[in-house]
């Protein structure tokens, strides 16, 4: 069994993995979505997620289906496959053999209204069982204080469920996510090698290059603070300008109203060389920026 575990999360549905293990794939969204997380040799965790739309689902039909299609595939390939269903009460296990070996859970969550599908794939003659049934394990699909969880590539938060996410960018010495909750936006953004991408500069000029010229309609001020040990940058902003004013007119006519605050955060964090920011536009008194901070970890 490996010695370190991680977490991935992704729409709330979380997994710990060996550390070393990486996510390589996601797409959809809250409702029905995909994730695949590697290793580094040829280990492979895939989560599947869909909403049963408040009908509780045959879980047993659902895995004799998996099985049959992965059956009908290989015959196809001229495979032979083995595989074995058991009912654990809330939860159907599977287990498959082909030329590899796949070990999975179809799981039903009443609260999320979602059934998950998760299997843990890999080489026949590796003894790797154990791990694979800790991963299953550890699988859950909401957090008990009601936020929806997020980690990757060891960024971990978790956002209020009334924030969807509207884009993202995963590039391994960036990370970008993007929540929306109508007009008002939430954004969680890493950078690695914070060393060479400050240079000699302050964070204060790094945030004004990096960060700033992505905040439209806003305008910013700057204050000192600190994040967990850390020396930090409090962003406070107002919209100004004419493009907000049409905004907020345009807005005017619906039940919601274009935000007209901003507060960010960014600090270095000189243990993992990373550089951090968190930002919310959002109206007075309903300000999550700190809440989405204090979740994040930055260094062990
Ligand atoms: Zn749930
Ligand atoms: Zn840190």
């Amino acid at each position: 069994m490996p010695q370190t575990w991680g977490t991935i999360a992704w729409e709330g549905v979380t997994a710990r993995v060996p550390a070393e293990w990486s996510l390589v794939g996601v797409s959809g969204d809250a409702q029905k979505g995909y994730l695949r997380v590697d290793s580094s040799e040829s280990s492979v965790l895939e989560m599947r997620w869909s909403t049963a739309q408040g009908k509780p689902p045959e879980l047993l039909a659902k895995a004799r289906e998996l099985l049959a299609n992965l059956d009908k595939s290989c015959r196809k390939q001229g495979t032979k496959l083995t595989s074995k269903i058991k009912n654990e009460g809330q939860a159907v296990a599977f287990w498959w053999k082909t030329d590899r070996v796949g070990e999975g859970r179809l799981t039903y969550c009443d609260k999320c209204d979602r059934v998950l599908i998760a299997q843990v794939i890999y080489p026949c003659d590796e003894d790797f069982s154990d791990t694979a049934q800790s991963i299953l394990r550890s699988i859950r699909d909401h957090r008990s204080d009601g936020l929806v969880g997020w980690a990757l590539y060891g960024l971990e938060f978790a956002v209020p469920p009334s924030y969807s996410l509207e884009k993202h960018t995963l590039m391994s010495g960036y990370l970008q996510l993007v929540f929306r909750n109508h007009a008002k936006r939430l954004i969680v953004e890493r950078w690695g090698l914070a060393n060479s991408l400050l240079g000699d500069d302050s964070l204060m000029d790094w945030y004004r290059k990096d960060v700033l010229p992505d905040i439209k309609g806003f305008r910013v001020e700057f204050g000192e603070t600190e994040i967990l040990g850390h020396q930090a940058l409090r962003v406070f902003g107002w919209a100004a300008g004419i493009r907000q004013a049409i905004k907020t007119a345009a807005y005017s006519l619906t039940l919601y109203t274009n935000p007209k605050l901003l507060t960010g955060y960014a600090w270095q964090c000189t243990e993992s060389n990373r550089l951090y920011s968190v930002r919310t536009t959002h109206d007075e008194g309903e300000n999550i920026a700190e809440r989405v901070r204090d979740l994040i970890r930055c260094h062990k």
